[in-house]
């Protein structure tokens, strides 16, 4: 029986390519609220290993905790959490900020990283073993002009992996996070709301990482050995300095 791993946000970008990276070493919970790209996966997996659709959004707590608690027999045993759901809503100055976008980026974010952590790691404690690794960012360590609340969110979520690493120490649980810089996904199409042009200019003059990347990396994380904890991760495209130096004019 291969060890499970629970992956949030994995009906795109990053999740599901890490679904797709590590899916000959894991049975893998998938989660997201796109309930048809999650078929899709669990379809497209189906030669390789079981899924379990896990249909919630991570701002719902009961729904969350339900999920998690009634989980099968065969599917209680969670090894592997990656806290990967997660968005950047609006990219606006502070004074002029849509507070939708603040509640869905801290709801999101921080309160549902927080929401699945809760009902999982006690599965972790029991078995005295366990891994999460959190997706930050660089945005969480370098902040940009008009990123405020998304760089907030993303600083919560080096704190949460930096206090969740010091509460979890005595019961042989890893916590890790990854902080990719700028990654060609949906991300900003989400950012700008659709606006395809704006989410397209965002990428271009240079070779931003792909999904696939970042899920290599992970799948690096997750097969060291016992001893081995790697704490945090930045990876960064070549044309990418720092979360305000880009260099568009790549050869
Ligand atoms: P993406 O392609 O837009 O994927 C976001 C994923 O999060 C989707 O699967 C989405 O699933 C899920 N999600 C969003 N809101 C949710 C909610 N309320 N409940 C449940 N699931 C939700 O973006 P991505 O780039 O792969 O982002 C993944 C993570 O990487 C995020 O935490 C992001 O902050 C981080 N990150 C991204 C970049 C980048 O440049 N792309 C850089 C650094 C860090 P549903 O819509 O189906 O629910």
């Amino acid at each position: 029986m291969k060890p499970i791993a629970l992956v949030t946000g994995a009906s795109s970008g990053i999740g599901k390519a890490i679904a797709k990276q590590i899916a000959d070493h894991y049975h893998l919970i998938i989660c997201g609220r796109r309930t048809s790209r999650l078929e899709a996966l669990s379809k497209e997996l189906n030669n390789k290993t079981q899924t379990l659709i896990g249909s919630f959004d991570v701002r719902d707590q009961s729904a969350v905790s339900h999920f998690i608690d009634t989980l099968p027999d065969e599917w209680q045993n969670i090894s592997i959490l990656i806290n990967n759901a997660g968005n950047a809503h609006g990219m606006s100055y502070i004074h002029e900020g849509d507070i939708q976008d603040w509640d869905a980026m801290i709801d999101i974010n921080v309160k549902g990283l927080l929401y699945v952590s809760r009902a999982v790691i006690p599965k972790m404690i029991k078995k005295q073993h366990g891994h999460i690794i959190n997706l930050g960012s660089i945005a969480g360590t370098d902040v940009y002009p008009r990123g405020n609340v998304y760089n907030a969110s993303k600083f919560a979520v080096d704190a949460l992996t930096k206090g969740m690493r010091m509460d979890l120490n005595t019961h042989g649980i890893k916590v890790s996070e990854i902080k990719p810089g700028l990654v060609k996904t949906e991300f900003s199409e989400v950012r700008f709301k659709g606006d395809l042009e704006k989410a397209k200019e965002t990428y271009l003059g240079y070779h931003p990482l792909q999904a696939q990347d970042i899920a290599e990396c992970i799948a690096f994380m997750l097969s060291r050995p016992k001893h081995v904890n790697i704490g945090d991760m930045i990876v960064l495209p070549l044309a990418q300095a720092s979360s305000t130096l880009l260099n568009k004019q790549q050869k």
